[in-house]
């Protein structure tokens, strides 16, 4: 029976990450995923010309450790920055309307009322409140009026976040915010003083993907960090025993075991609540409870000649509240080879389209032939579009996104407390510390620095010795 140091479960971009971190340092570390190929929800696919991106898009970045770990993957020279393309539109009344980033032309922008535009004035002066519960419609109605949040925040919510404004978590879903509130008294004023410090410090915001899409990042730390990735492996169960976890999956060449000293659990919420019902009904409760929305991404390829609009930004989001949104409606749009000149054949463009969330959990049923047309319906009209897509992709995701609803703080507090009774495992996925690449990336640093502290403090016999770390005293 092999042993190892660490095992981790779910080769998406949490689980690899960790892998390349502690492979580095030398730790003995497999990493076991059901599918045959490393990446999860992160696939790119590059047909005809057209790279397209099953989930995420491109990595937006304003923490310094995430450039430290692509440069020490070696990945800087594959970085595929994001075109210097500034606009970012939202459909109001039907129309494209352009929504400032910055907040002086974001004030004189037409799209807000007098009313509008007072209130968010008034913000600095609003003194600090809410709850570790606070939804984020409570946060953004209290510190900058109801129309912040129909006609930019609401709409950035559901739309990328694929939440519900009305339940979810502000200071999980938009931590920088409710950060700025907490520690300057006002938002306005905290990105006042932050704009001061990037001065500084260097560290300003940016986006990008790699040469082949976003499946370079997954790839590369898969295969060329000497991690010993396994693909066809689905772990069915998790034993405790005296020196860490006797893990088994099932694999094409049937079952297989291994002892390992510290399990990294890298798999959706309810998958993780089935492997651990055994060992504590109470924390099996708690990840089962986490809810998930559903998503669908639409490709849409065209020749440029068909498309008037000069698409000119990032791509558009549209309003859940007094706009035109149904059910099934789209909530928003990427303008991917406006952004990334590698992802259409020369003289084309590809358009990528979103559909479900929280709020619209019915987009997944839909059919592709209905998905088109609705794509259609709300594209042609703003973008000048003549004629049919000449290419279409359809990527649904029963599980896209989890949803840091309701109470999330406080049961994510009680998560914390109840993982300190399962010695050696670790929940590492993004339910937990935020949905995005960078705050994948972050927390992977965090986790793996913990888990090399975990290997030390109790390895006296195997692998330590591999261990570049000083021993602790
Ligand atoms: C449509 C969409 C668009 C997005 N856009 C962006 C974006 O532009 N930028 C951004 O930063 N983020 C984006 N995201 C979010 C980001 O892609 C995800 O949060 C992230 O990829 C999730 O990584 P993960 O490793 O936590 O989970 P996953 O990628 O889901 O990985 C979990 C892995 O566990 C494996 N697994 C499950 N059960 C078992 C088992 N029993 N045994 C072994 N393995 C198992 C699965 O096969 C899977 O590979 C987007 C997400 C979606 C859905």
């Amino acid at each position: 029976m092999s042993e190892l140091d660490v095992l981790i479960i779910g080769g998406g971009i949490s689980g690899l990450s960790i892998a390349q971190r502690l492979t580095r340092e030398d730790a003995c570390v497999e990493v076991w995923e059901k599918e045959d190929h490393p990446g999860g929800k992160i696939q790119s696919d590059n047909r005809d010309g057209y790279l397209t991106e099953q989930a995420a898009a491109m990595v937006l970045n304003f923490r310094p450790e995430v450039n430290r770990f692509i440069t020490e993957s070696g990945l800087d020279d594959c970085k595929k920055p994001r075109a210097d393309t500034s606009h970012r539109y939202i459909v109001n009344h039907g129309q494209l309307n352009k929504l400032p980033m910055k907040l002086g032309p974001m004030m004189a922008s037409g799209m807000w009322s007098t009313r509008g535009k007072l209130r968010m004035m008034l913000e600095p002066f609003i003194p600090k409140g809410g709850s570790s519960n606070e939804t984020v419609s409570e946060f953004i109605i209290r510190r900058l009026g109801r129309e912040v949040l129909d006609k930019a925040m609401g709409p950035y919510v559901a739309g990328p976040l694929a939440s519900d404004p009305e339940l979810a978590n502000a200071s999980s879903i938009l931590p920088r915010l409710v950060a700025l509130e907490k520690r300057y008294g006002s938002i306005a004023m905290g990105v006042f003083v932050h704009r001061i410090l990037k001065r500084k410090t260097g560290t300003e915001t940016e986006a990008f993907s790699f040469q082949d899409g976003m499946a370079t990042l997954v790839k590369s730390l898969a295969y060329n960090h000497g991690v010993c990735f396994r693909g066809g492996h689905t772990v069915t169960n998790l034993l405790q025993t005296k020196n860490g976890w006797h893990v088994t999956a099932d694999t094409t060449a049937g079952e297989r075991s291994v002892n390992a000293r510290q399990v990294v659990l890298s798999v959706p919420a309810n998958i993780a609540a089935t492997l651990l019902a055994a060992h504590s009904a109470e924390l099996a409760k708690l990840l089962d409870d986490i809810k998930y929305a559903s998503l669908v991404v639409a490709h849409t390829g065209f020749d440029k000649t068909a498309i008037k609009h000069p698409l000119d930004g990032n791509g558009f989001l549209t309003q859940s509240k007094g706009g035109s949104n149904s059910k099934t409606s789209l909530n928003g749009c990427l303008w991917m080879s406006s952004l990334f000149s590698n992802h259409a054949p020369p003289g084309k463009t590809l358009l990528s389209n979103y559909f479900g969330g929280a709020k619209n959990p019915e987009a997944i049923k839909l059919s592709d032939d209905c998905l088109i047309n609705e794509t259609m319906k709300t594209l042609a009209p703003l973008l000048s579009i003549h004629g049919e897509p000449e290419m279409v992709r359809i990527n649904r995701h029963q599980q896209g996104l989890p949803l840091y609803h309701g109470d999330y703080y406080s049961r994510m507090q009680q998560l914390k407390k109840l993982l300190t009774q399962l010695p050696g495992l670790h929940l590492e996925a993004n339910y937990r510390g935020g949905i995005s690449i960078r705050d994948r990336l972050v927390c992977a640093m965090l986790s793996s620095e913990n888990i090399l502290r975990n290997i030390q403090s109790s390895s006296t016999t195997y692998s330590l010795n591999k261990l570049k770390l000083e021993p602790q005293n």
